[in-house]
């Protein structure tokens, strides 16, 4: 019987602690935590990922404050938004939400992003310091997935590890972070060959391709843990109706695997609830606190 990794379950635990947080230290802090969110233009996939971070920010207490622009914003104009951002106190965190319009300079921006509020880790010194194993500022996604594996007890130290994808959202932070815990991990992605073999040597296979279902059972070796990153809306053929999956045929790979992340319901909710935990982590250093949060940072 394979275990599912109940991403959902563990978020509203994680999100009751970061309320009773909160509402332990608001009253010394003056202020609740708060974090910006960047969107630009009108993708709607984008309108529903800010909404569902808006809400989880009012479910444990954090204020957000949302900045819509238009779809024909200029660069210096999202410059300037993130320098005033940078500078305001009440601001503990701050992300861009993506994509954005090509022809705006997203690396260029998230530059601006002063790092110890950089919340997505995206920025360079924060990549900088993941890559020498300091403490900073890690992808929420990744952050998610380590702490979903950790909830069940399953280790990294010495296993083998095969991502697929090398995004600098997901895959490349990832395989940094496993590789922290002493795990052997194999970056892969769409130029390499025989995909399938590589994956089956892995005892925990991280799907993170944005391909849907690209992962069936002969991609797995028996009893390994694994987690599926991607998330895709398909129109079912009889009628209008979208159907989510992931970049993995669960109803394929589940017989044989020890663990397993559901779509939806598995990274999804970590990742928003990582970006929770990360900017009250930065509000808690601006006023000295000592962190009971420590153990939910990889
Ligand atoms: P991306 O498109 O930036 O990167 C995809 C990576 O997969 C690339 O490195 C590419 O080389 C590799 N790839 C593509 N096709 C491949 C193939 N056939 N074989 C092997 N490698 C292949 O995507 P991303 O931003 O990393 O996101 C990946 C997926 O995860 C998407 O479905 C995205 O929606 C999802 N996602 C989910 C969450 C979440 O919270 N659940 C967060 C971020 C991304």
């Amino acid at each position: 019987m394979s275990l599912k990794l109940d991403g959902k379950k563990l978020s509203l635990e994680i999100e009751e602690k970061l309320n009773n947080y909160i509402a332990k230290n608001k009253k010394m802090a003056k202020r609740a935590p708060g974090l910006a969110v960047i969107r630009v233009g009108e993708d709607p996939a984008s309108g529903v990922y800010v909404k569902n971070k808006e809400k989880a920010c009012s479910r444990v207490g954090i204020k957000s404050f949302i900045f819509h622009l238009k779809e024909n914003v200029d660069q210096k104009e999202i410059e300037q938004l993130i320098n005033e951002l940078n500078f305001n106190d009440d601001i503990d965190g701050m992300l861009l939400q993506l994509p954005i319009p090509k022809k705006i300079d997203e690396q260029r921006l998230i530059s601006y992003i002063n790092p110890s509020k950089d919340v997505d880790g995206l920025n360079e010194k924060n990549i900088g310091k993941l890559v020498k194993n300091e403490p900073g500022m890690r992808s929420c996604t990744p952050a998610g997935i380590i702490n979903l594996l950790r909830s069940q007890k399953i280790t990294v130290e010495g296993k083998k590890i095969v991502v697929i994808g090398r995004s600098l959202l997901v895959g490349k932070p990832l395989s940094l972070m496993l590789l922290n815990l002493n795990g052997t991990v194999t970056m892969t992605h769409s130029k390499t060959q025989y995909l399938d073999k590589v994956c089956k040597e892995a005892d925990i296979l991280i799907a993170a391709a944005g391909k849907p279902n690209l992962v069936d059972s002969s991609y797995v070796k028996e009893g390994a843990v694994v987690i599926d990153v991607g998330i895709h809306r398909l129109k079912s053929s009889d009628n209008n109706k979208t159907n989510l999956c992931g970049d993995v045929l669960l109803e394929d790979v589940i017989p044989k695997v020890s663990a397993y992340t559901p779509v939806p319901g598995g990274v999804g909710p970590m990742t928003v609830t990582m970006l929770l935990v990360n900017t009250i982590y930065s509000w808690q250093k601006n006023f000295g606190l000592s962190s009971t949060l420590n153990d939910l940072l990889p």
